[in-house]
């Protein structure tokens, strides 16, 4: 009935059945701010890359030389440089990283894992989960959980869907695999369940925010408009101010970050700088793994 008629001229049914398909339920943080982190932490900082890499190039038919240079930085010199800065700070992370850059360099999701991080699903190729069919897209995320789970020796429980992006079946997909938790989608700051059509699915959601990622901010492409908005020093800042809202509320601050967005010279040392200043306080570094089994018994 809503095929052919414009979103103005919608029954009230089609309306809120758009809005009910995928639904923030209860916010999962406990009730009083002094019980709700390990070691009466003020706050839950997760930090999170998505190891793209030549990817977003490639799921567009962009098969340049030079657009998979662009995506090599990020394996070749940007990573090695994240981890040793999380060493030095100590810092857990969840890098979320596509079946195909995974099967390029076999060695890059062991080297996540035996430094104490995560390793979480982020597709086949950076695909564009709403323009597949269902098919489709559950046979890609089920074929990168089985490669990462291969190269990881655990199976992963998350999921960040590429371009965080979410089709109608998204979370069907997400249940039927059985994850445990996804973290692609905006609807609060602090971990969500997600409903389903208003009902409970035991997923738990940890949101992410354009504004605490670096590649709205710092992407530019050389055919089209995009140039960098921000300067990576200001970029601190806005990150800086998130961070102490989240100190304020005692809640979740979740930072998403690319290899080769922001592991360039002037770009990484703001997340230098960046740890340097959280760690002042006292905080709770998670995983996103981690964060969703400490919040699960609130479901
Ligand atoms: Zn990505």
């Amino acid at each position: 009935m809503s095929v052919n008629q414009e979103p103005w001229q919608w029954p009230e049914p089609v309306w809120r059945g758009h809005i009910n398909r995928v639904r923030a339920g209860r916010r999962l943080v406990a009730e009083v701010p002094e019980e709700r982190w390990p070691g009466g932490a003020e706050a839950a900082v997760l930090i999170s890359f998505d190891s793209d890499h030549e990817t977003p190039f490639l799921r567009d038919g962009n098969v340049t030389p030079a657009a998979m240079g662009m995506g090599e930085y990020g394996a070749r010199v940007a990573v090695p440089r994240i981890l040793a800065l999380l060493e030095r700070h100590a810092v857990p992370a969840s890098f979320f990283i596509p079946a195909v850059c995974a099967l390029q360099r076999p060695d890059e999701v062991p080297g996540y894992v035996e430094r104490g991080h995560e390793v979480g699903v982020h597709g086949w190729i950076h695909e564009r989960n709403s323009l597949l069919p269902r098919e489709a897209e559950r046979d890609l995320l089920a074929r990168a959980a089985d490669v990462l789970e291969m190269q990881a020796g655990v199976r992963p429980v998350g999921i960040r869907t590429p371009s965080w992006d979410f089709s109608p079946h998204t979370l069907d997909i997400i249940r039927e695999l059985g994850f445990h938790y996804d973290s692609s989608l905006m609807a609060d700051d602090e971990p969500y369940e997600l409903l389903a059509e208003g009902e409970q699915t035991g997923i738990i959601e940890i949101p992410v925010e354009w504004i605490r990622d670096d590649a709205p901010f710092l992407m530019m492409d050389r055919f089209g408009g995009l140039r960098p908005t921000y300067t990576p020093r200001e970029l601190l800042q806005v990150w800086k101010d998130e961070f102490d809202g989240a100190l304020a509320e005692g809640g979740v601050f979740n930072l998403t970050l690319h290899p080769h967005i922001i592991g360039h010279r002037s770009r990484l040392f703001v997340l230098d700088e960046l740890l340097s200043y959280i760690s002042q306080h006292r905080v709770w570094y998670a995983t996103h793994a981690q964060l969703a089994s400490h919040v699960a018994p609130l479901i």
